[in-house]
């Protein structure tokens, strides 16, 4: 394919900077846009003598150009539950207004247009794997809602520039993903387990641990999301790993990589969370040959160095 001038929002977060480097490596031109609200500098740091990467630090809410590109891949918004709790108001606006300005830039240069939508689409589901044409089952106003409703606003206004406007539009519904550069501190369960581990401390359970997810490793995810933006398809896609656990699993996996001896504690269940989630794939199989190849147990030994990196800056920063 002729190499392209794309630009990345949310560049600086844990998914954007691996798309990034994935689009470098396959010798395009890449803009990345972050601002920082989640984002670390970090995770772009390999970056810095790179002549394709520009980085421009702004806030997509507020109406932005810069210049003509072919593609653009919209992953700006805080994303781990305690992020956006913290960062609410912030978190409706990313995906309101944000949205529709990058959607704006797609009409105005011709660009195909990626969305990063969520399974937090579905919220606390009946329906059970997820298939895209379940509608969900969401609390408009319970401590999920900023996060899940702004992405649900987000399907809706970029479903609206395809239709009425022929913008050349993809939408990705994310599963729960882990890997390198995932937020060592950013409270999910996977950067939680992996360093309560690490650090010999007990893992934190919410609940009864019998709440279940689905964990894909980045570079599948990754995968799965550039063949999508160059697919025919405008109508939302699963991309995910269809492996199920419950915590507690999830628990003795990061004990079993790790090697370490922590306890388990239980501590009480957030409100709204969601019981069970796992993508039904058919979809991204059928239309995009797509499937996760790497299992937990593998990509939480691939995913190792990263946090003992983590957990080793911590004990020098202290
Ligand atoms: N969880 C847990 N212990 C933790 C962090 C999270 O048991 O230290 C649970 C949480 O209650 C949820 C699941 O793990 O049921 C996944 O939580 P996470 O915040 O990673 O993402 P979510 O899928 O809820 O957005």
């Amino acid at each position: 394919m002729a190499t392209q001038t794309v630009l990345v929002t949310g560049a600086a977060g844990f998914l954007g900077s691996h798309l990034c480097d994935l689009l470098l490596n396959e010798g395009h031109t890449v803009l990345g846009v972050d601002n920082y609200a989640t984002g670390n500098p970090a995770n772009l740091k390999h970056l810095s003598g790179e002549p394709r990467f520009q980085f421009i630090e702004k806030d997509i809410c507020q109406p932005f150009d810069v210049g003509r590109v072919d593609t653009i891949f919209n992953f700006a918004s805080p994303a781990s539950p305690i992020d956006y709790s913290r960062l609410g108001v912030e978190t409706l606006l990313v995906g309101s207004a944000g949205t529709i300005n990058t959607l704006d830039l797609a009409r105005k240069y011709h660009a195909n247009y990626l969305h990063a939508s969520t399974s937090e689409c579905y919220g606390d589901p009946e329906v059970h794997p997820q298939v895209e044409s379940y509608w969900g089952r969401v609390n408009p106003i319970g401590p999920r809602s900023v996060y899940d409703e702004a992405k649900r606003f987000s399907e809706a206004a970029v479903t609206a520039y395809n239709r009425y406007y022929g913008v050349n539009t993809h939408l990705v519904r994310i599963f729960n993903t882990y890997g390198p550069r995932l937020q060592a501190n950013d409270g999910r369960v996977i950067s939680n387990f992996v360093t309560q581990a690490l650090r010999g401390e007990p893992l934190t359970i919410y609940g009864d641990g019998l709440q279940t997810r689905s964990f894909c490793y980045v570079s599948d995810l990754i995968d799965g999301i550039v063949r999508l933006s160059r697919s025919e398809e405008h109508t939302p896609v699963n991309i995910g790993n269809p492996g199920e656990f419950t915590m507690l699993e999830c628990a003795r996996e990061v004990l079993a990589v790790t090697g370490s001896k922590s306890d388990i504690t239980y501590l009480p269940l957030p409100q709204d969370d969601p019981a069970r989630r796992r993508p039904d794939i058919t979809k991204a199989r059928q239309l995009l040959g797509w499937e996760p190849k790497i299992a937990l147990r593998q990509g939480l030994e691939l995913s190792l160095d990263y946090f003992r990196a983590c957990v080793a800056a911590e004990v020098q920063a202290a």
